[in-house]
């Protein structure tokens, strides 16, 4: 039998209320030993999905009113009994209403435990379940969109029917060579070549919109670079809304990195203002303007800001240099100021340019159509199935190489016994992918990364 576990649900921070939830088979009695209903009735009697008022008693002490919240196995989360108990939202309430229910039999949850068990129990495929880690996390309307579209299973369908496609011809080609005396038709290599090609189309499709796909729902790497006074910092405080990096006329004031996550839009970018890039004889400041470079390097989207009241130098020249190859929408700041920098050499570098004053801008509109169309993502579609972590891309990926070999394989005529291994491989990938044989590690790996009370 599973341990009943039990864990705050709604977070380590004071608020309005705080939800404990409690599941496995002895929740409903171990939430009767501390939770008296208001009518003198037993949590034992209610159906699910019913709810009452009552009291929190602890040591024979009553010290808050609660509502519980009853859901009978199978119709929970978990998929087995489940009391919600919300009581008010104190941190020193919500922590004596679970010390009272684990004295009463429960254990600590592990991270992630109560999703792993709806996983365990059938209520959600391995990709919904990571899209419970992903709704909770999203920072903006596109990742929030795609995550609980994910979570009603528009990954799971759209592999599902690969699968669908491939275990039919395995067991097609199974039943033929096992079978030698029935009169199983042979596959004819035409069919099966159009069920793997449809299949490799799907999954290529997934692929394709795998990058994509990250960058709206993880947020947009992006380096802000340009030389010492550009307006680097300015443009950083006008994205996020506050004065996080320090704004002066003193240059090499950015001596290091400085990150912030803001919302553009629908857009989340996770920007990094790097260190003015100039000649520098000071170590400290050397190093910066190295990480600024590396920056560059690594930044799914760059931001080179060029300073149009000055003429362009030499750091200016080197950073459209750098720039080149990588996703760049280049901002020509100080627009407020008459025009000294011959502009025709940015706008002939760059196809997106953008003309602000960092310092005055109010309105970011235009340079968030502009990055939605450097990263791709005007035509994004959140409600499309998407590929949403590195795991899930690499069993797509190695399916993908399966089918493909076993295409090769039909087309040089050879046995139908390899190309049989080849779709049970790719069959076993797309089933890790989902969770129906995920090994146990994975499975493990997977919920570590889950807070405690998901
Ligand atoms: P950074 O060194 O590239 O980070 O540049 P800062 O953002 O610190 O700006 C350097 C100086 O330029 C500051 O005095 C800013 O107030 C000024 N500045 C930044 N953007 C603008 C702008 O659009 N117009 C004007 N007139 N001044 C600006």
């Amino acid at each position: 039998m599973e341990k009943t576990i039990a864990a705050v649900a709604t977070g380590n921070a004071a608020g309005g209320l705080g939800v404990i939830r409690i599941s496995g088979e002895k929740a409903i009695c171990m939430a009767d030993k501390v939770f008296r209903p208001l009518d003198g009735s037993s949590l034992s009697d209610l159906k699910g999905y019913r709810a009452k008022f009552g009291s929190i008693i602890f040591d024979g002490e009553t010290f808050d009113d609660a509502v519980a919240l009853v859901f009978r196995a199978p119709k929970s989360y978990t998929g087995e009994d489940v009391v919600e108990l919300s009581v008010h939202g104190g941190l020193f309430i919500i922590e004596k209403t679970l010390e009272a229910i684990f004295a009463a039999g429960a254990v600590p949850a592990e991270p992630g435990e109560f999703t792993k068990r709806a996983f365990l129990n059938g209520k959600m495929d391995l990709t919904q379940a990571e899209s419970v880690a992903d709704l909770i996390s999203a920072q903006g309307e596109t990742a929030a969109k795609a995550s609980y579209n994910a979570l009603q299973g528009a990954l799971s369908k759209r592999i599902n029917g690969v699968l669908e496609m491939l275990t039919d011809s395995s067991a097609s080609m199974a039943a033929w060579v096992d079978y030698p005396d029935e009169e199983i038709p042979e596959l004819d290599d035409q069919a099966l070549a159009d069920t793997l090609e449809s299949a490799r189309i799907t999954l290529e499709e997934l692929l394709k919109t795998y990058e994509n796909g990250q960058a709206m729902i993880q947020g947009i790497d992006t380096a802000i670079v340009g030389r010492p006074n550009a307006g680097k910092s300015s443009l950083m405080n006008l994205l996020s809304g506050r004065e996080k990096s320090i704004v002066t006329t003193i240059e090499g004031t950015t001596r290091d990195v400085v990150e912030e996550v803001v919302r553009l839009g629908e857009l989340v970018l996770h920007l990094n203002d790097t260190a003015g890039l100039r000649e520098s004889n000071d170590e400290v400041e050397s190093i910066g303007i190295e990480r600024a470079y590396q920056k560059i390097e690594s930044a799914m989207l760059v931001l080179p800001v060029f300073d149009c009241s000055r003429p362009l130098n030499d750091d200016d020249l080197g950073l459209i240099e750098k720039c080149k190859n990588k996703k760049t929408v280049a901002i020509i700041n100080k627009n407020d100021l008459p025009t000294a920098a011959d502009i025709s050499l940015i706008t002939a570098a760059f196809t997106d340019c953008v003309f602000i004053s960092a310092k005055n801008c109010t309105d970011t509109g235009e340079l968030e159509a502009v990055i939605k169309k450097v990263i791709g993502a005007s035509d994004f579609d959140a409600s499309a199935p998407l590929l949403a972590n590195q795991r899930q891309k690499l069993c797509c990926q190695r399916a993908l190489e399966d089918i493909n070999e076993a295409l090769t394989c039909i087309n040089s005529g050879i046995t139908r016994d390899a190309v049989n291994v080849l779709i049970d491989d790719a069959i076993n990938e797309l089933l890790s992918l989902t969770g129906k044989k995920a090994t146990v590690e994975v499975v493990n790996n997977i919920f570590s990364k889950f807070c405690v009370g998901k």
